[in-house]
This record gives C-alpha cells, sequence and structure tokens, in this order.
C-alpha cells in the first residue's frame, strides 16, 4: 500500500545518521529536519520525502493529513520487562517507608516476587498482559520495543517466557526484538550465582538457541547479583550458539561490566551509573551501544548515568524506559527521553536520537528503523504539536494523534 503524508509542519528525518549509518556523535544538523513537508511511503517503505508542493497522489494511494505537526520516526524503546504476572505496588510502598533494592530482595521480595507470579501464570495469562502493556507503549508512539524473559529463573519458566514474547510478536504490529534475561536473579532452588549461570549456559541457552524462541540474552552484572565471572560461561554458551549479547552494567556499583560488554561485543550496556572510565573507552571502542535508563533512578533514588563520558568519549547513546514491575513502572518513553535530557545531561538531538535511531542501533535495527530514510521501514508518528522542541519540553502529554508501522496506520 502506498501512502502520501501532506501538510507537515516538520518532518524530524534523522536521514544524516541513516545515510552514514552513524549513531554516535549526534549533533542538531543530525535531526534532518524539512519543514512544510510531504512524506512518500511505498510498499511499506519509505519512498521520498521533500518541501513544498506535495507530488501528484499515486494511483490508489491513501493519503494523511498531518494539519501542520510534527512527523518523527516511530519510537525505539531497547531496554524493556513486559512479561510478568502480579504486581509490586506493595514494595513501591516499603521503598517509599525506606527499604532499599537490596533489603527488597533479602526480604523475598523484588524480582523473586515477580518470579513466584510468573511462574504460577498460565502463558495465555502472559500474553494477555503482555500484549496490554505493548499496547501502552504503542499509544506513546513505540513502534519497536525490546522486550526480555528474567521472571521465569528456571530452565521451564525462562522457555515459558520466550514463547509468551514470541506469540506476543505475531500479535502486535510491533517489531520485537526478543532477550532471554536468565541472569535476572539468582533463583530460590540455587545455592549460587555460578550454579544458575552454568545450568543456564548449558541447558537453556541451547534449547533458545535451537528454538529460536530470543535473538540476544542478557545478564544482570551486579555485586549481589552475577560476578564478571558468573557471567562468562553463559556468554560464552550466547556466542557459541549465536545470540547476540546485552548486558545489565554497573548500576549500583563498578563491577567489571561495561569492560565485560566490550570484551564480549555486546549491542548494548544499560544503566551503567558506575562504569569505570576504562570500561567506557572500551565500550567504545567495541561499538557497544550505552542505554541510559533514568526511570529507575527516579524509582530507586540512584544517581542519574551522566551521559556527557561516554558522548564524549564516542560511545552511541540510546535512552529506554526498562518498563518493569519493580524499579521502573514507567512505559511512557516520550517522558524518560525529556527526563534523560533533563537529568542524564543530553543535547535535545542526543536526546531525541537516544529514543529513534541511537536506540535502532542499540539493537542492530539500524539499517530499517528509527529514521525517515529511503528504503527504511515506513514506522512515523503524526504529533499534535508542530514542532521537536514542543514535542521534547513536554513531560509526558506528548501522545501521538497517529501511529504508522510499515505503511499501515495502526493507531
Ligand atoms: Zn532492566
Amino acid at each position: 500500500m502506498n501512502v502520501l503524508v501532506t501538510n507537515i509542519g516538520e518532518l524530524l528525518t534523522l536521514a544524516p545518521l541513516a545515510k552514514e549509518k552513524r549513531a554516535n556523535r549526534v549533533t542538531s544538523g543530525d535531526l534532518g529536519i524539512v519543514k512544510n513537508a510531504w512524506l512518500l511511503v511505498k510498499d511499506g517503505k519509505v519512498e521520498s520525502y521533500g518541501t513544498g508542493a506535495a507530488p501528484d497522489v499515486p494511483h490508489g494511494a491513501v493519503l494523511a493529513d498531518a494539519h501542520g505537526g510534527l512527523v518523527m520516526p516511530g519510537l525505539v524503546d531497547c531496554h524493556t520487562h513486559p512479561v510478568f504476572g502480579g504486581n509490586r505496588a506493595k514494595e513501591f510502598c516499603m521503598r517509599l517507608e525506606g527499604a532499599t533494592y537490596q533489603e527488597i530482595a533479602a526480604a523475598g521480595g523484588g524480582i523473586k516476587n515477580s518470579t513466584t507470579a510468573t511462574r504460577a501464570a498460565s502463558e495465555d495469562e502472559l500474553v494477555a498482559g503482555t500484549l496490554t502493556r505493548l499496547n501502552t507503549f504503542l499509544r506513546h508512539g513505540v513502534t519497536t520495543v525490546e522486550a526480555k524473559s528474567g521472571y521465569g529463573l528456571s530452565v521451564e519458566s525462562e522457555l515459558k517466557q520466550l514463547r509468551v514474547l514470541r506469540a506476543a510478536a505475531k500479535k502486535t504490529p510491533q517489531h520485537l526484538t526478543v532477550t532471554c534475561l536468565a541472569l535476572h536473579a539468582v533463583p530460590p532452588e540455587h545455592k549460587s550465582a555460578a550454579s544458575w549461570a552454568h545450568e543456564a549456559a548449558e541447558k537453556l541457552l541451547p534449547v533458545v538457541a535451537r528454538e529460536k524462541l530470543a535473538d540476544c540474552v542478557d545478564a544482570f552484572v551486579e555485586a549481589g547479583y552475577f560476578s564478571v565471572a558468573d557471567a562468562r560461561p553463559y556468554l560464552d554458551a550466547a556466542k557459541k550458539t549465536g545470540l547476540r549479547i546485552r548486558l545489565h552494567a554497573d548500576e549500583f556499583s563498578e563491577s567489571g561490566a561495561a569492560s565485560l560488554a566490550a570484551e564480549y561485543g555486546a549491542e548494548s550496556a544499560d544503566h551503567l551509573q558506575f562504569a569505570s572510565d576504562a570500561g567506557i573507552k572500551a565500550m567504545a571502542a567495541k561499538g557497544v551501544c550505552a542505554v541510559l535508563l533514568p526511570g529507575t533512578s527516579i524509582y530507586s533514588n540512584i544517581p542519574y548515568t551522566n551521559a556527557r563520558k561516554f558522548i564524549d568519549a564516542g560511545c552511541a547513546v540510546a535512552v529506554a524506559t526498562d518498563f518493569n514491575p519493580g524499579s521502573c513502572v514507567a512505559d511512557n518513553l516520550p517522558m524518560i527521553a525529556t527526563i534523560a535530557a533533563l537529568h542524564c545531561k543530553l543535547k535535545p538531538a542526543e536526546a531525541i536520537a537516544g529514543v529513534t535511531f541511537a536506540a535502532a542501533y542499540g539493537l542492530r535495527l539500524h539499517d530499517r528503523k528509527g529514521a525517515i530514510h529511503h528504503g527504511f521501514d515506513a514506522d512515523f508518528l503524526i504529533q499534535p504539536m508542530r514542532t521537536h522542541e514542543e514535542w521534547l519540553a513536554d513531560l509526558g502529554r506528548n501522545e501521538p494523534s497517529q501511529v504508522w508501522i510499515k505503511g499501515q496506520r495502526v493507531t
């Protein structure tokens, strides 16, 4: 199907980045802004765009009027945990009473609480819950989602969560990248992180790879969770079976996770508040995307990641929600982009690229997602506001009036 979008006040393309396949060192010129624009979509892909008078409407094309508003690429949320049973609102209130993340975990709460509820839930219940959450992301303009398991924490329950994600991917218009986060916490059945990491490496990842249940693996490399040494056999198994790697890295303390991400050629390292200078340098050298998750800083009252250190080193920097039932019950990626700009020291173009092209790079989808560029998937948003400045300045009220994925209107 062909689509012609007319009457675009500001078309935000990020095409300079797409053209150069570059997600780092983003400047305002990289936004690729075209004023008074039109956009032509052919067979679900971006065909062309321009300024001034729109071309003749191709035969059979659908016309969309942007009413002078902003049109921008569909957003990419490159770090979410949307499959879980139950909820942890009670723990939220415990935190308000003064308990820390670690204290809640020690009292049997935290990830373990979600594990109990997730293991008890049926696949159908989990698919329904996941689809509801994906639909909320969609209403905020998120057209591509990275979604992790990690609340099963047994071979069988992790496989169940991954099957849920593959089933949800078939029922949502969004593109899903599925990640096996087996090393999220030490399961109650295991005495040590190392023993679960070995079991996941030997018994889980070969099945995940063989049945194509995930694209990537992830591990929570952090003091009190999984050390660099614990994670190695699991990451080795991932490499051997062709699963790509991303890491939860250095969120509460420096644990060597940023360097580990570089060593294993991870696509991204996420959180990174306490990443070492050597780790940051290694990430830049290996093209590891730094993913900022400022929502967890709000919920857990921990420092924000200073994006400047990563940008100055030459890393691509993305921004994601880290939506999950405990440490960040926030699913509004545009709002998180504004918070990242305010607190992680991002410039406007960096914040916008962080939830579009740089986030697509973080998932290695930057050959088709995250920009409005010839041949890219026609994933775009028609916004009620007129400029990207208005979009970024608005904290949490910037829902698009229309969402299009691969040239089809989905909201
Ligand atoms: Zn996370």
